[in-house]
């Protein structure tokens, strides 16, 4: 993703240097999913716990499993506005006021430098023509990494995580990148709901197949 108005002589040497590929599985054909990646994609809408409606581009395994890694690990960032588009597809609420990245772990945020909510609500942000508010939602204290934690264990960790600011009356949408369990968006949302907020809905690039 290039800061608006650099060159498009400067995309090309881009292209050049890294060729636009399926983020799913590699493949040197234009910058978007393949078809047959598309295929296996299943677009679904989930219930996280305390009743937060989620909407989810895919489920996390294969092309999406591979594209999420990709971004995170490698922060190759070209692959966001396709991720998006994803996103935007499966999106099926009404407009929100806002659009609200879930905050990274303070540590990860400093060692990757980039927060991948971040960068898929600002290019989703952009499309539906809707604010992205990284300043609504942070984090109260350090989390644990939820990494190995069990369901239990990861609605603990995540209890009294966050802080709001100034959420009254607006209806906001949740962005995250994946949801495992959805513990980490219904704290999220228990918390602006607490602030004042309107409707809360989450919407996620691939959500982790349960049992
Ligand atoms: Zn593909």
């Amino acid at each position: 993703m290039n800061p608006p108005g650099w060159p498009g002589w400067w995309q090309s040497v881009l292209d050049w240097l890294f060729p636009p590929h399926c983020p799913g599985c590699g493949q040197v054909l234009g910058r978007r999913f393949c078809a047959a990646c598309l295929e296996g994609l299943e677009p679904c809408r989930l219930e996280a716990p305390g009743g937060v409606e989620v909407f989810a581009a895919g489920r996390y395994r294969g092309p999406l499993r591979r594209a999420v890694l990709d971004l995170k690990h490698g922060a190759r960032t070209a692959s966001v506005p396709v991720l998006a588009e994803l996103m935007q597809r499966a999106w099926r609420g009404r407009l929100p006021d806002a659009l609200v990245p879930i905050p990274p772990e303070p540590r990860r945020r400093r060692l990757r430098g980039l927060s991948v909510p971040g960068l898929l609500a600002e290019e989703l942000g952009g499309r539906l023509g809707v604010p992205a508010r990284n300043d609504l939602l942070v984090p109260a204290r350090a989390l644990v990494s939820q990494k190995n934690l069990s369901r239990e264990e990861r609605r603990e960790n995540v209890r009294g995580g966050f802080r709001t600011g100034a959420v009254g009356g607006l209806d906001l949408l949740l962005v995250d990148d994946v949801m495992t369990t959805g513990s980490t968006l219904a704290e999220a949302a228990r918390v602006l709901r607490a602030a004042g907020a309107g409707r809360v809905q989450a919407l996620v690039l691939a959500a982790v197949e349960s049992g």
